[in-house]
């Protein structure tokens, strides 16, 4: 990858671990080459990539391609099923506490 960018992924990631800033880079060229650079708390890092996400998520909506059209189908089917998921388990859990509270019929 192009050095001078190399460089500036290196300084970046020296301020800003110098000014307490939580940072997830990732840089790749087009033969899969690049550099990556995290820092910060795990938390905070977790946070950085999820508002990533949610800003691929956004362009990949926007985007009127097949490909991207199709992986958009898949994210929704993903989210649908954990929302499944979820509801099971919430409907599981009010059926624990109705039974520990002693109203289970
Ligand atoms: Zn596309």
């Amino acid at each position: 990858m192009n050095e001078k960018i190399q460089n500036m992924i290196t300084e970046l990631g020296k301020a800003c671990r110098a000014e307490n800033v939580t940072l997830s880079l990732a840089a790749y060229d087009q033969v899969g080459e690049g550099k990556l650079v995290q820092n910060g708390t795990n938390p905070r890092i977790e946070l950085v990539i999820s508002k990533q996400i949610e800003q691929w998520e956004k362009v990949l909506k926007m985007c009127d391609c097949l490909a991207c059209r199709m992986r958009a189908t898949v994210l929704e089917e993903e989210d649908q099923e954990l929302e499944n998921q979820l509801d099971d388990f919430n409907e599981f859990t009010e059926k624990l506490e109705a039974f520990f509270r002693g109203d289970l019929t």
